[in-house]
């Protein structure tokens, strides 16, 4: 079978072969056509990329050098077709890491390269999946319930189902999704480049912009459920409601309730909570708020049959939603008023809202390994970076303003983009320039649509605490009234109760919630002591602030799952816990690696990721690479089997 990223053969013309070359990654292209003549000296002349930086796909290349590169490209692409394009030769790994250092103009240290391998699937093959072993029958004897559908709920069904192991996905909501269902706001699209942000083993060459609006997200994902033929395992508008571990029959028995109201118990030997971590909406409890006499709805919870038109609208909060939120609407309403907090930190990406050109599709869908390199394009500058960029330097003389001086160099850098857009209006730049250190809270990509909102007549941005709100009216802590017909709460999510409101009851009746308290945590993020045969995605610790993709992290999580359920069925476990003491030194290590990064300094006083006492226990602090390898293979030896 050909390899499917070696691209569908084509007879496309040598006209459209060149209108297509002018929408490309040029950087991308010559790798592709290493590939397609088997000619590696295309790589060692004077053209190549100049540089590096996250979503940056030219490589920095001059315009004459991206003309010099289509035309010798053009009469290669067109042998190649004329040969009928053939399957390209597997290219030797010190070709295929030469090729890596080359594209992102640095040493891809050897380390990374297995992961990056394993993520590119150049060969083909889809090594995260776990083929069915051992005995059907007992597989068939070990139910397993998976909550959410949301990316990780729906990896995780692709898995089970790969392996052989009966499952049923409860799924609160009526369709799949998970995140991507439910913030139907306006504006709402990914801020990870979505050529990388899709399963690894689900590349799409349809994607219409960059970085795709909430729409096409969730089509995204119902298009891999139905192609994994998903759908019929997946038991919708059922939430549930708990989980209780029975000892003597090492079984979970998981409470639902359907969308009649009727409560149900399933029995599974195994659970796999895939409820994320951004999903119970957060609304501050504000004086006076319930007398508002207009529509009131979270960002999560939008009411799409309000008309905001002609609508004076008030939004409280803007973190990553609001952002979003505030550009799409300010054009439509009489007038919105941004009630914000903390100011964020933003960096620049031109291709933001940009549309995927058909050049770029064909590319995709045609030209050998090109959407493989493209991903690692996207992936390199956000793997690890970020996290070497947080890193605190104790001796940093002004921890307010940084925390190192590659930490001030990076507020520079965000300082001057967003002073650049506003222009000579100081009390606009005292408001919008963050008082913190850059990147203490989650970064937002900008390609100037936020400030330029800002700057509208028909937009206030307040940075004033709100003292009540009134049926008309939220009233700042200088007595200013601020008239509003509607009211948005772009105000985040519960992200520190972790699998909250869920009541689980693990081995002698100990309680998940009360156990963890503020300190939610789990080894490698997956298992907790005393809840047996109970694995997370996307669990504590394991939400990313330094990059890379959460698709990534669940697909580390999924494999290390299927690991786990091969054990237990395969050498017929009742039962798996993670040791004590590997929980406890992991728990350990995990909050000392904390500390030392941004995020947990005091100078970023509201934050998300902070728990009551200003503890970061929903992060992961670690390198992807790590997270990766420690993942990859299974040690029997953190557990204990009953
Ligand atoms: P968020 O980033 O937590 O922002 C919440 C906003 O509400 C902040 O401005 C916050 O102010 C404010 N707020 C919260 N409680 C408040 C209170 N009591 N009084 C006044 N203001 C209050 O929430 P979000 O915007 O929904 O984003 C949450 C996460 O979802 C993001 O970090 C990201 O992980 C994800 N997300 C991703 C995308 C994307 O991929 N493009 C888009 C949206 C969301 P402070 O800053 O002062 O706390």
């Amino acid at each position: 079978m050909r390899n499917p990223h070696a691209g569908e053969p084509f007879g496309t013309s040598d006209e459209d072969i060149a209108l297509a070359l002018a929408d490309l990654s040029i950087p991308t292209l010559m790798l592709s056509l290493v590939h397609m003549s088997g000619d590696p000296e295309l790589i060692r002349g004077r053209l190549r990329p100049a540089g590096l930086f996250l979503n940056e796909v030219q490589g920095y290349m001059t315009e004459e050098d991206k003309a010099e590169v289509r035309a010798l490209a053009l009469p290669i692409i067109a042998r190649y077709r004329d040969q009928g394009c053939p399957e390209p030769e597997p290219v030797p790994a010190d070709l295929l890491h030469e090729m890596m250092t080359w594209l992102v103009c640095e040493d891809v240290p050897a380390e990374y390269v297995p992961m990056l391998m394993e993520e590119m699937e150049l060969d083909g093959s889809d090594v995260r999946k776990v083929e069915p072993v051992g005995d059907a029958s007992l597989r068939q004897a070990f139910p397993v319930v998976v909550i959410g559908c949301g990316q990780s709920g729906l990896l995780a069904g692709i898995r089970l189902k790969e392996a052989g192991i009966p499952f049923t996905i409860v799924e609160k909501n009526a369709g799949v999704g998970g995140t991507w269902w439910e913030n139907s706001y306006p504006g709402a699209r990914v801020d990870v480049g979505n050529h990388f942000y899709c399963y690894s083993f689900e590349p799409s060459d349809a994607w219409t912009e960059f970085f795709a609006q909430q729409p096409e997200l969730q089509s995204y994902f119902e298009a891999v459920m139905t192609r994994h033929g998903i759908e019929e395992h997946v038991r919708w508008e059922t939430e549930v409601l708990g989980a209780t571990w029975d000892d003597d029959s090492a079984t979970w028995s998981v409470t639902t309730r359907g969308p009649d109201g009727g409560e149900e118990t399933l029995v599974a030997r195994a659970v796999i909570s895939a409820v994320g971590q951004l999903n119970r909406p957060h609304t501050p409890d504000i004086p006076g708020q319930r007398d508002f006499a207009g529509p009131a709805f979270h960002s999560a919870r939008w009411d799409h049959t309000v008309d905001l038109a002609g609508k004076r609208v008030a939004m409280i909060g803007a973190g990553a939603s609001g952002f979003q939120i505030a550009p799409t609407i300010a054009p439509e309403v009489d007038h919105l008023t941004v009630f914000q907090r903390t100011a964020q930190w933003m960096f620049p990406n031109p291709n933001y809202h940009e549309v995927v050109g058909p050049g770029v599709r064909w590319a995709l869908r045609h030209l050998p390994f090109y959407g493989r390199w493209y991903r690692f394009l996207l992936f390199w500058p956000s793997c690890d970076k970020g996290l070497e960029a947080a890193r605190v330097d104790p001796d940093y003389p002004d921890q307010q303003r940084a925390v190192s001086e590659t930490n001030e160099l990076t507020r520079q850098m965000f300082t001057e983009w967003i002073t650049s857009q506003v222009g000579d209006d100081p009390d606009l730049i005292a408001k919008v320039v963050p008082d913190y250190p850059a990147t203490g809270k989650r970064t937002l990509q900008d390609n100037g649509s936020w400030l330029r909102t800002l700057t509208r007549d028909n937009v206030d941005l307040v940075r004033t605490g709100i003292d009540h709100i009134e049926a008309d009216a939220v009233v700042t802590e200088d007595g200013e009234r601020h008239p509003a017909d509607v009211l948005v709460y772009a105000t985040g999510f519960h992200a520190n109760r972790v699998l909250w409101p869920m009541d689980i009851t693990g081995r002698g009746g100990i309680d998940l919630r009360s156990s963890w308290g503020e300190r939610p945590a789990a080894y490698l993020g997956i298992t907790v002591p005393g809840f047996p045969n109970l694995f997370c995605m996307y669990g504590p610790g394991t939400n990313l602030a330094h990059g890379g993709s959460l698709i990534f992290h669940s697909e580390c999580q999924m494999r290390y799952i299927t690991q786990c359920l091969d054990v237990l069925i395969g050498e017929g476990r009742r039962s798996m816990e993670p040791r004590q003491d590997r929980y406890d030194d992991w728990h350990e290590r995990s909050q000392r690696e904390m500390r030392t990064l941004v995020w947990s300094q005091p100078s970023v006083r509201h934050s998300f990721f902070k728990n009551a006492y200003g503890e970061i226990h929903v992060l992961s602090p670690w390198r992807l690479v790590d997270y990766w390898s420690w993942t990859k293979e299974l040690d029997v030896g953190d557990f204990e089997f009953r």
